[in-house]
């Protein structure tokens, strides 16, 4: 007996296989992510083409298989049309899906996870964006992911003397948090933060109140996803 299973998820990569097969990767409300096979999805005549796009809501059938796990249904719950109209919008998919696909490896569970990503696809569908907006809500789509993913940095305090940090300050990727200005002298590692607060905007943001004007701290968001990397590696 085949085990049949029903799941609800985004579509977040897809590659092509053999012939007329596609992999997919897809962020579920149920297992986290999993990897589906598109039997004969790229052939004219599929039945599943239609309603199984690159980034879109989805709600899929599959069987389990001894290697692929194969797709018997789909439908569509969402395509998010107005974004994939929008190069900048475009390319923001692509982006925070590579972001998750890099930091899950295996499936997980996580509910939280499955509805900030739903709440982040719809925001962008629905929005107004500017580039500059563009920038910020990855900025923040990173912090809230990564947080959420238990990867939060230590912002309240230095994290070498533990000395209340309230403005300037520097961020330590090896470290995971701040350190203050006295001890970055001593061992002159981070990436200087004019005002800490930045950070703790972008982890406190709620996504119905985005967009909100403020400066997008692009360095320190490529120092956290490199410090995050390094200690994903460390963890294996
Ligand atoms: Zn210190």
């Amino acid at each position: 007996m085949f085990t049949h299973h029903y799941v609800e998820g985004l579509v977040v990569s897809e590659t092509a296989k053999g012939e007329s097969d596609k992999i997919f990767n897809i962020y579920t409300r149920e297992f986290g992510k999993i990897s589906l096979l598109g039997k004969s999805i790229r052939k004219e005549k599929s039945k599943l083409k239609m309603n199984l796009q690159l980034f879109s809501h989805v709600k899929v059938g599959f069987i389990e298989g001894r290697v692929y796990n194969t797709i018997t249904d789909v439908s569509s719950v969402s395509v998010f049309k107005n974004a994939k109209n929008h190069l900048g919008k475009l390319s923001l998919f692509y982006r925070i899906s590579e972001l998750m696909l890099s930091f899950m490896k295996g499936e997980e569970k996580d509910e939280k996870v499955f509805t900030f990503l739903l709440n982040a696809f719809q925001k962008i569908n629905e929005t107004e964006l500017s580039v500059k907006e563009l920038e910020l809500f990855y900025c923040f789509f990173s912090f809230q992911i990564l947080r959420l993913l238990g990867y939060e940095p230590r912002i309240q305090s230095c994290i070498l003397c533990r000395k209340g940090i309230k403005k300037e300050c520097y961020f330590d990727s090896k470290r995971g948090g701040v350190v203050c200005n006295k001890c970055f002298k001593k061992g002159r590692i981070g990436v200087y933060l004019e005002d800490v607060r930045v950070l703790s905007f972008f982890l406190n943001l709620n996504i119905k109140d985005f967009p909100q004007s403020a400066k997008a701290p692009v360095h320190v968001v490529d120092e956290f996803l490199s410090f995050v990397s390094e200690s994903a590696y460390l963890k294996k």
